[in-house]
């Protein structure tokens, strides 16, 4: 049988992974995989993730199934935190799904059934994992303009060019926030204008949120998707808690939807759960569960919120730090931009030469396209780091 397969390629992340492990020289710098991190290098259990957890183990009474659209109050819970009553309850349909890519997976095989001649669009860079979803789902995908390598901002006129020239067969995915790989976000008055475009052309918008509360706040993040949501009559999200609650291997996320009135809702929401349960028929439920508890309770939502808080101040004060630091090395500010960037990446806009010197050099490692990592670093790290690249980058 397998005679007739020759081999897939390997997953750029975790090659590097390996290639960071097999490093020994003491001091390595690890910007790569997308895991956020403390100063220790470690990638911690939040408190109230870890007392959510003691209070499910001890008062759980079943294992018994949950059913196809998973955890009903985590699914409310999380439509809550994304969307803050933007759209009525009765045109909203939700499914808890295995991550945020798990709920990509649902909601792009659910398009494909909508409109299987459909174009995706995705960003230009775009998580690398969009683009291979997409077209397994059976799409044709095309990329809009989005990033800037030279200002190391949004190329807006450019996207807007674009996107002002689709149509009704058209699949808009729309980065929440937080943009991976680039870090370069839309401000309100872009997302303005996108939301505009998309309802003159009626382009359909699918907004991936993978990171809500690790850029400028849980509401602030939330900005694009909840005004696209007051209106657009139509479209689809996909959330993940992986990196907000730090649940990355629970696998946890969620799948909206919203139609036009209640009964398209339904019909959508009845195929969303047909396509799942011919698939892996239920989602898995202990992390669901966990963020369910904890969004319901007002004292571990509350410690929640605050750690959440204390990882992006930290971020950003990392993003602070290393723009100072080249500055103050090199005399010019054209790393400044790794300061006005959000989230957990900042694409550099280096050549893959000098990433391939700084990996060489300085065993410092990021991905070949620059992306790094901005919570896998520290003050020492931070001023090696800007050393680095300074001395690359000459
Ligand atoms: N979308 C984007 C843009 C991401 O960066 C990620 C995580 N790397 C995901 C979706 C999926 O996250 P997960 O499946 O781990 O929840």
């Amino acid at each position: 049988m397998f005679e007739t397969l020759s081999k897939a390629p390997q997953d750029k992340i975790f090659a590097l992974m390996a290639e960071i492990a097999a490093d020994d020289r003491p001091g390595k710098i690890d910007l790569g995989i997308g895991v956020y991190k403390d100063d220790e290098g470690n990638t911690p259990i939040m408190t109230a993730v870890r007392k959510a957890e003691e209070r499910i183990v001890s008062s759980s009474k079943t294992k018994s199934y949950i059913g196809v659209a998973g955890n009903k109050g985590f699914a409310k819970a999380m439509v809550d935190l994304a969307l803050d009553g933007a759209v009525p309850d009765d045109r909203v349909r939700a499914a808890q799904a295995p991550g945020g890519t798990g709920a990509l997976w649902v909601l792009l095989t659910l398009l494909k059934r909508a409109n299987p001649d459909a174009t995706v669009w995705i960003s230009d860079p775009s998580w690398p994992n969009h683009k291979p979803m997409a077209e397994q789902a059976g799409f044709k995908v095309e990329a809009y303009p989005y990033f800037d390598p030279d200002t190391r901002k949004v190329r807006f006129d450019q996207m807007l060019a674009k996107l002002d020239s689709l149509g009704r067969n058209d699949i808009v995915l729309l980065h929440g926030c937080c943009h991976n790989p680039t870090g370069a976000n839309l401000n309100h008055d872009q997302w303005h204008k996108v939301i505009a475009s998309l309802k003159r052309t009626g382009a359909f918008p699918l907004v991936d949120m993978a990171y809500q509360g690790f850029g400028d706040g849980l509401d602030e993040d939330a900005y694009g998707l909840r005004a696209l949501a007051a209106e657009i009559d139509e479209f689809v999200c996909a959330t993940s808690c992986s990196k907000n609650f730090g649940i990355y291997r629970e696998r946890v996320g969620c799948a909206i939807v919203v139609g036009e009135d209640a009964a398209q809702a339904d019909i959508a929401n009845s195929q969303m759960l047909n396509l799942i349960r011919g698939a892996y028929s239920q989602p898995p439920d202990h992390g669901a569960e966990i963020v369910r508890v904890i969004l319901e309770d007002a004292e571990l939502r509350a410690e929640w919120k605050a750690e959440l808080e204390a990882m992006r101040n930290r971020m950003i004060s990392n993003r602070q730090a290393l723009a100072d630091a080249i500055r103050s090395r090199s005399n010019s500010t054209d790393f400044d931009f790794v300061a006005e960037h959000r989230g957990m990446f900042s694409l550099l806009g280096l050549k893959v030469e000098t990433v391939d010197h700084l990996k060489a050099e300085n065993a410092v490692y990021m991905l070949d396209d620059s992306r790094i990592n901005v919570a896998g670093l520290a003050d020492e790290r931070i001023q090696r780091l800007a050393d680095a690249i300074v001395g690359a980058t000459r």
